[in-house]
């Protein structure tokens, strides 16, 4: 075997460290690049769906992660304007559907700190940082990264495959020449963290969602550094308030007078705004190179399913990219995981996550209230209320994306 018989991963947060260790248990030899010196600390993805818990048992990662993080079966959805607790939700209902009928909440870089503890143990698996990829390319039988070290020095790596794991704004996604259609939403959100414990103070659950016409809030717990409990409330900004608005100790204290008032005094820990967007890859493979995680598809967080949706296509890529390596015909394989991954992130990920943004800050009084008794509804009936779910722990689409051929 020479050196190029490796497969490149461009990307080594959560979707490109589980995509190589899939493919290193596999026995393929895996390089994988990253910019950063260590894993993003950035309070992003909070929770892990049961659909994840389910795909990464027989990779060894399930007990670790439930261990380090905080089970949940039930969500709330409030509205805002009353303090009406509408609907609870309850992953219970999926006990039949899912070895794991529960939610783990847990900060995305522990996420990615527990894969590469396990794939520290896999000589084939080669994680080189901090490094940028500038510049990626593929002949007939080959795929090349050109990469630049932080001292400026450049070199070359060659594989066999590539896949693109570098998010939103992948070099990869570029060089395939593909587009990235769909649209930015006009606000920004500010996710805001607090140590109070709304659990306590107001009754929340460990995730939540508060509809408003004009200030809703979406609120979730994570673990923090000894289990001490951190809150993550996330407040859309009007178009308006400038940057320097929504990010000042005023604009914070009034959204939590205004939306979590009876959590009395509410000591900040982070900050940060950021745009949201909803786009999908115009195609998820093409050549020698594929796509997977942000990459391939980025949408709001409402919900919860960007990152899980992105450990499910780099699982199924990397299955079948094992079969390509041991003699499979890659055209057809490739072509599949395409159909299978970018059609379910369109009719599963962008539907329900926009969904969800709407029923969050519908403004016409009469549409809203629609919406919120359709949740009372789907809360009430056992059927309903299922089928909600399996949808939201995005079960549903990884059973669909396993029907099509
Ligand atoms: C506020 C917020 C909350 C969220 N909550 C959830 C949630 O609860 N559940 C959920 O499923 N999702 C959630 N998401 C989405 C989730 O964070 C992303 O879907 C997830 O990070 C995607 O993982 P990824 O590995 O595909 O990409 P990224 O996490 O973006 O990782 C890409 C990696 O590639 C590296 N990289 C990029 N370009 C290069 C280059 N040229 N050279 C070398 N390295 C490069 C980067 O350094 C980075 O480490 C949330 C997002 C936000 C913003």
């Amino acid at each position: 075997m020479s050196d190029i018989d490796r497969i490149l991963i461009v990307g080594g947060g959560p979707v490109g460290t589980v995509t190589g260790l899939r493919l290193a248990q596999h026995g393929i030899p895996v390089t994988l690049f990253d910019r950063l010196d260590k894993p993003a600390e950035d309070h992003r993805a909070a929770t892990l769906q049961p659909s994840t818990l389910d795909l990464f048992a027989p990779l060894g990662l399930t007990d670790e992660l439930i261990r380090q993080g905080l089970k949940s079966t039930l969500f709330q959805w409030r509205d805002r304007a009353t303090h009406e607790v509408v609907a609870e939700f309850d992953y219970g209902y999926l006990e039949n559907d899912t070895a794991f009928p529960f939610v783990v909440q847990l900060e995305q870089h522990k996420t990615v700190y527990t894969v590469l503890a396990a794939a520290a143990k896999l000589p084939k698996f080669n994680l080189i940082r901090p490094v940028d990829v500038t510049e990626v390319s593929e002949g007939p039988d080959w795929v090349e990264a050109k990469v630049q070290h932080p001292d400026g020095d450049t070199e070359v790596h060659r594989g066999r495959w590539m896949i693109g794991c570098d998010g939103g704004r992948s070099v990869v996604r570029k060089a395939m020449d593909v587009s990235f259609d769909g649209f930015t939403w006009p606000e920004r959100f500010n996710i805001v963290t607090t140590t109070r414990d709304l659990e306590q103070a107001m009754g929340f659950r460990l995730r939540n969602y508060c509809a408003h016409p004009e200030r809703w809030v979406s609120l979730m717990k994570v673990p923090g550094e000894n289990f001490e409990g951190l809150w993550r409330c996330v407040f859309p900004a009007k178009n308006e308030e400038t940057d320097d608005e929504v990010m000042s100790d005023a604009w914070i204290a009034a959204r939590f007078a205004e939306c979590l008032s009876g959590a009395g005094q509410c000591e900040i820990v982070h900050r940060n705004m950021y745009n949201v967007h909803q786009r999908v890859a115009g195609s998820f493979a093409k050549g020698r190179m594929a796509l997977a995680g942000d990459s391939a598809h980025i949408n709001n967080p409402i919900g919860g399913m960007g990152m899980n949706s992105g450990f499910q296509d780099g699982l199924n890529l990397a299955d079948k990219l094992a079969a390509i390596w041991h003699g499979a015909d890659s055209e057809p394989l490739l072509a599949r995981y395409d159909r299978q991954r970018r059609l379910t992130a369109i009719e599963y990920v962008q539907a329900q996550s926009i969904a969800n943004k709407k029923t969050l800050e519908e403004r016409d009084p009469k549409v809203r209230e629609a919406n919120l008794d359709n949740l009372r509804r789907m809360a009430a009936n056992p059927a309903a209320h299922r089928d909600f779910v399996l949808r939201g722990s995005l079960l549903a689409m990884l059973r669909k994306s396993e029907q099509i051929e």
